[in-house]
């Protein structure tokens, strides 16, 4: 799979955030392609501990849903930590942006030769733009301070969830990081 040889040359992933629809795989593609798993450090504990912790969500739904087992993973010791405005090299460079709050540690990525910004779940794009249910974050009201700080000369948005925007929906795109109120 083209996926997973992208992966075995880079040896290197780089999670957003540690929330069990990004981190599950996380143990088996380290089996597998001996990569290293990296991560930044306020999400690390979580990562290591294999479920959200009871702290980590803002709201009793969000509670509720982390006891669920389904939603634990294979607790992963991480090979390292990124932090804000780091370059981890590989591919060209992919730029570390801390976004806290949808996690302590939530990152996105900017590959900086294709201008490509990698959201994770720092914004939703399922029909429409969404910053996500507040429950389900650990602090709702930092988000809109970590998206102010997203660079403006974008080619293309991918996101963890939804189609990805290019060139001609950029300026939809700065509205709705603009618009987005002081705190919500
Ligand atoms: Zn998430
Ligand atoms: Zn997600």
């Amino acid at each position: 799979m083209q996926a997973n040889s992208c992966i075995s040359d880079r040896h290197r992933v780089l999670l957003t955030h540690a929330h069990p629809d990004h981190v599950q795989g996380a143990a088996e593609l380290r089996r597998r392609t001996g990569a290293e798993i990296l991560i930044h450090e306020a999400d690390r504990p979580w990562l290591e501990a294999g479920r959200v912790p009871a702290h980590g969500r803002s709201g009793a739904l969000g509670r509720l849903i982390d006891r669920l087992p389904k939603l634990h993973w294979t607790p992963v010791a991480a090979d390292g930590t990124v932090a804000d405005g780091e370059l981890v090299e590989g591919a060209g460079g992919l730029r570390v942006l801390h976004t806290p709050g949808h996690t302590p540690g939530h990152i996105v990525l900017l590959h900086e030769p294709t201008r490509t910004l990698l959201t994770g779940d720092a914004v939703f794009h399922r029909g429409a733009l969404a910053l996500g249910p507040a429950a389900l974050a650990s602090d709702p009201e930092l988000r809109p301070g970590s998206l102010a700080k997203l660079p403006r000369d974008l080619a293309t948005v991918a996101f963890a969830h939804g189609t990805q925007l290019t060139q001609s929906d950029m300026p939809a795109f700065y509205q709705f990081v603009d618009r987005l109120p002081a705190s919500s």
